[in-house]
């Protein structure tokens, strides 16, 4: 069934040992080898492996893997899951059964970090699209070394770390293992070893160097906010590590008459009372470029708050072609005071239709009348959450706010 005991052997127990038998099998075999009890090389090592079997037998996920494909399994982009490389335990614990040095892990390239960057944009320009020719400082692989950091094979990889640059410590804390990862002393992280007198002159020995590119990013039209375009490995290069992408995000910014909603755009148009009731023109100026001279019909009505639609006046619509509308939301802009005379409204009340006359109130109901006052924003923000009204209650807090004033009857 298992593909390889060894790690059972390692702990004596059988491989249909339960969670119990494997712990117990382990804290004797540490009882036993224990540096701080037998200080002898051969019992370091025992004590090594033991602890690398228990880390994998005591998780029941690991010792699936391990069940199944064996070390290799545990080792490796592939078993370990770990997208990126990364230093799992498997390194560690492969290194130790197969002798570090020389030992080949079946390890993936790490894969690099993404750039990311927000590229401000229009409504303008993303009706019409733009391209935006963007700088980027980023990091290469030494051109004159090809990123080995010296001469054709003067480089030699480290033996003490396997080329890993780290190196794993197992140290006991109280009644822990604790495993750390630590910087390689021999090759202070490098993973290689170069006699300075072959290094590199153009990187120092560092593999890498700085370039300064040009990259073209082309915004189409009817992109949307959040929207990604993609470069892809452009981000920083390094020795053994899979480029990341660098990424521009759109950033939509707000405009002065329109919002967008999807494909379509919104604007707030005012007109006034005249117009609304009896028709006439107003004109837009759209992110187009274009003025757009658009008709209201005599006798339509606008009410305030009315929505119209004009089609294909939206934004252009990405991939598929075509427009998305343009939906327009009315306020109505009523006359001045001064157009109120007393002649004015004699003739409005022969033209408009009748007063909404009052609702028939109960005969013994208690009715005030009130007056209007003007009212002030400012006071009524909400910060207090019930603005300076009056309360009936409050009488006595006397002068404030402006409201409606009521006198009872
Ligand atoms: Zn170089
Ligand atoms: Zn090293």
């Amino acid at each position: 069934m298992v593909k390889d005991t060894k790690l059972y052997d390692v702990l004596g127990v059988s491989v249909t040992a339960t969670d119990v038998e494997i712990k117990k099998a382990y804290r004797k075999m540490a009882l036993k080898f224990h540096p701080d009890k037998n200080p002898s090389e051969e019992a370091a090592e025992k004590f090594k492996e033991a602890s690398s079997a228990y880390e994998v037998l005591s998780d029941a996920d690991k010792r699936d893997t391990y069940d199944q494909f064996g070390l290799e399994g545990l080792s490796g982009a592939g078993g370990m899951g770990g997208a990126g490389g990364g230093f799992g335990f498997g390194d560690d614990i492969f290194s130790q059964f197969f002798g570090g040095a020389g030992a080949q892990r079946p390890r993936g390239p790490q894969r690099g970090r993404d750039i990311k960057h927000e590229i401000n944009v229009t409504l303008e320009e993303l009706y019409r699209g733009k391209t935006s020719k963007l700088a980027l400082n980023k990091q290469i692989l030494c051109k004159t070394c090809e990123g080995r950091g010296g001469k054709k094979g003067a480089v030699k990889k480290c033996s003490s770390c396997n080329g890993q640059g780290i190196k794993f410590v197992t140290r006991q804390m109280g009644p822990m293992i604790q495993r750390f990862q630590t910087e390689c002393d021999v090759c202070h992280g490098a993973g290689d070893i170069v006699d300075p007198k072959d290094r590199c002159k153009s990187c120092n020995g560092k593999k890498v160097a700085s370039e300064r590119k040009i990259l073209e990013v082309h915004v189409d039209p009817g992109m949307k906010n959040g929207q990604k375009v993609v470069f892809k490995g452009e981000a920083d290069q390094a020795p053994d590590v899979i480029p990341g992408d660098v990424v521009f995000v759109i950033n939509e910014k707000p405009h002065k008459h329109f919002q967008r909603s999807g494909d379509n755009l919104v604007y707030e148009a005012e007109v006034d009372l005249l117009t609304a009731i009896a028709g006439g023109e107003f004109a837009i100026e759209h992110v187009s470029g274009d003025w757009l001279k658009v008709a209201i019909v005599p006798g339509e009505v606008i009410a305030p708050g009315a929505r119209k639609v004009i089609d294909g006046k939206g934004m252009p619509v990405a991939k598929y072609g075509g427009y998305g509308n343009l939906i327009i939301k009315f306020t109505v802009k009523f006359p001045e005071p001064h157009f109120t005379t007393e002649e004015n409204l004699k003739k409005l009340e022969e033209i408009l239709p009748q007063r909404t006359p009052l609702p028939q109130m109960p005969k013994n109901a208690h009715v005030e009348d009130c007056v209007l006052a003007e009212f002030d924003p400012s006071k009524y923000d909400g910060r207090n959450g019930r603005g300076q009204s009056y309360a009936s209650d409050e009488e006595d807090e006397g002068q404030g706010g402006e409201g409606v004033q009521c006198a009872s009857q």
